[in-house]
């Protein structure tokens, strides 16, 4: 079977892929869970793959939580996964600053959730906003200034529940008026799964509201930005054909993999169904796409 230059996963190519693959890297949503549930047949999976001694890494754009508390989350669906084989897009934030040398006494405004601060802050970032800003109201009074702190110099945005007027004032104030101030998206999803029957909007827009309002270009830290990419190669110091990319999303998982030239795998158990992968208009391929993660385990006979 075949779709464009795309290849449903068969036993062959599974031994092929097993042969050939040291490092999965899977995305979380859609691929691992669906919101909070568990997807069928994952435990076994990563088992197997752990037991032939597979490196894994769990890649996932949702930066409300942090590494710790993603890897809380992976205990509570019962899957032991330590802190540092995970890669989120806010623990990336905190890593892209600490990585181009972001002056210590500069301060990072943050329009997101728990994960962005708690990640900034672990880095050794002074942070302002976030959680604490949800309740605040901007003032709209004749003669009354919006202040804002003038040493922030970055504002790092994400997904926020609790976005309201007065965070996009400070976020914009900041962008605009602040000079050299950087604007940093950890990504761009236009949905995502918040619960498990349904997508809401993603971070794609809140960030759609802050380049509305500055008229800049955020740096994109999450996939398929090649930051967390170059990050992880650094880690893990392997040939990216030596790699797999599991994802459930064309223009982030399965782009961020192939920019990489890592091998790349489709699943139907997210937001992409068979007929999007076919769709003419899409010119983003895997090399294999399969129904669930789980076919790996169960094509090998196993
Ligand atoms: N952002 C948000 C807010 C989400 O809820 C999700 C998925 O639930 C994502 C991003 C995408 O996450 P992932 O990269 O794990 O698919
Ligand atoms: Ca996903």
């Amino acid at each position: 079977e075949c779709s464009g230059e795309s290849r449903a996963l068969f036993p062959g190519s599974v031994k092929a892929l097993l042969d050939s693959v040291e490092a999965f890297l899977f995305d979380c949503d859609g691929v691992i869970w669906k919101g909070d549930k568990l997807i069928e047949g994952v435990p076994q999976t990563l088992e197997m793959l752990r037991a032939r001694g597979k490196k894994i890494v769990f890649v996932t754009n949702n930066s409300t939580k942090s590494r710790k508390q993603y890897a809380k989350k992976f205990h509570s669906l019962g899957l032991v996964v330590s802190e540092d084989e995970i890669f989120s897009s806010s623990f990336a934030a905190a890593m892209f600053l600490k990585t181009t040398d972001f002056p210590r006494e500069k301060k990072v405004y943050v329009i997101g959730e728990e994960g962005i601060l708690e990640e900034l802050q672990l880095a050794g970032f002074t942070c302002l906003g976030g959680p604490e800003d949800g309740d605040k109201r901007a003032q709209l009074k004749p003669n009354c200034l919006f202040e804002h702190d003038a040493t922030v110099g970055a504002v790092v945005v994400g997904l926020d529940q609790y976005i309201n007027y007065y965070k996009l004032q400070y976020g914009t104030l900041c962008i605009r008026e602040n000079p050299g101030c950087l604007y940093i998206a950890t990504n761009r999803d236009a949905v995502g799964h918040m619960t498990d029957l349904q997508e809401w909007p993603g971070a794609g827009c809140i960030v759609g509201a802050i380049c509305g309002s500055t008229k800049k270009e955020p740096i994109v830290v999450g996939k398929p930005s090649t930051f967390m990419m170059d990050f992880l190669l650094q880690k893990f110091q392997l040939p990216t054909s030596k790699m797999c990319m599991v994802g459930d999303r064309l223009d982030t998982d399965i782009l961020f993999g192939q920019n990489a030239g890592c091998k790349t795998l489709l699943v139907f158990t997210g937001v992409t169904t068979l007929s999007d992968l076919q769709d003419p208009l899409n010119n983003i391929h895997p090399d294999y796409y399969t129904s669930k993660v789980s076919d790996i385990f169960e094509l090998l006979g196993q």
